[in-house]
């Protein structure tokens, strides 16, 4: 017979079988299922602070169906829902992506309605006049190079900001964890990228963008999936079929063996680029896409130069 040794929760006292138990190798903390989930939130309402967690607030979240999006929709909603006048729209985008999306979507429809939670479904073809199947094609047959990776993910974003614009948001809140933040942040210190380090960590003032915030930035993804495990959510698993993450999976692996040996390597690099931003300086000589409004280095920013290319320009709402 084989026993299952207990040990104490390091917040609330109480004994569990170690298997119950979630060890926080940073923190040295071990922590039952529910003080875990409520450290996750704690960590999250301090995340966001005072000034966005008020009456009259209306958030936009990108939902994916992915575990990310869906425990910060979880969380937001949470919070929300206590605060009179204030509330979260999920939006989902549709990017057309054959045997991929429509599976994500549906378990952001399920988790919306679920939850009560409003939300808005927008597609490729209506804000650009094709989905990103077609303009795969469309390239492929005009010969011209694309990485469909960088294009959706950039439509996305657009895609994003101009429904939570349409919907009067004060803010759009983006998913993305600790790992995807400190995977950026060394991506463009190995680049020497600083204009991209700069523009990463700061906002636009512009009214053409709403500001955008990342409740999630300071919660690590094996716990992101931890909390979604424990609240049981049904979330979309399948990697994307036009992932090319080769460079970005290379820079993951290398935080990640750190990450072994030095525990908390990931918020020491993300609190580091947050000390560094303070003596950044957006560069002055960003001026915006005269088509979409985006910040581009030319008078038309490459995005709506390739939708001209690929002779979408007049189905195209930017
Ligand atoms: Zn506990
Ligand atoms: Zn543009």
């Amino acid at each position: 017979m084989t026993t299952i040794s207990k040990s104490k929760c390091g917040k609330c006292g109480n004994a569990f079988n170690d298997d119950k138990l979630y060890f926080q190798k940073h923190s040295g903390v071990k922590f039952c299922e529910e003080c875990f989930i409520k450290d996750t939130k704690r960590k999250i309402r301090k995340n966001l602070g005072k000034d966005i967690l008020k009456n009259h607030i209306t958030i936009a979240v990108g939902i994916s169906g992915g575990k990310d999006s869906l425990v910060m929709a979880y969380v937001l909603n949470e919070f929300f829902k206590q605060i009179p006048n204030s509330k979260i729209i999920g939006i989902m985008v549709n990017e057309g992506i054959e045997g991929f999306r429509n599976d994500g979507i549906e378990k952001g429809i399920k988790f919306c309605e679920k939850f009560g939670i409003e939300y808005h479904i927008a597609t490729f073809s209506e804000y650009i006049g094709a989905n990103l199947d077609e303009i795969v094609n469309i390239a492929k047959e005009k010969n011209m190079t694309m990485n469909p990776c960088s294009f959706c993910g950039v439509i996305r974003r657009k895609i994003l900001n101009r429904v939570a614009i349409e919907k009067k948001c004060d803010y759009l809140a983006i998913g993305h964890n600790l790992d995807d933040i400190s995977q950026a942040v060394m991506m463009n210190y190995i680049e020497g990228d600083i204009k991209k380090l700069a523009i990463l960590g700061k906002s636009s003032n512009s009214d053409k963008f709403v500001k955008r915030i990342k409740p999630l930035s300071k919660i690590p993804e094996n716990e992101v999936k931890l909390f979604a495990d424990i609240l049981k959510m049904d979330y979309h698993k399948a990697p994307c079929p036009y992932s090319c993450l080769s460079y970005r999976s290379e820079v993951s692996d290398i935080i990640d063996m750190l990450e072994e040996k030095h525990a908390g390597t990931m918020y020491s690099i993300v609190a580091g680029y947050e000390r560094l931003l303070e003596h950044l300086e957006v560069p002055g000589d960003i001026t915006l896409c005269e088509k979409c409004g985006e910040p581009s280095a030319l008078k038309i920013c490459k995005v709506c130069s390739f939708l001209k290319d690929l002779g979408l320009e007049k189905n195209s709402k930017f």
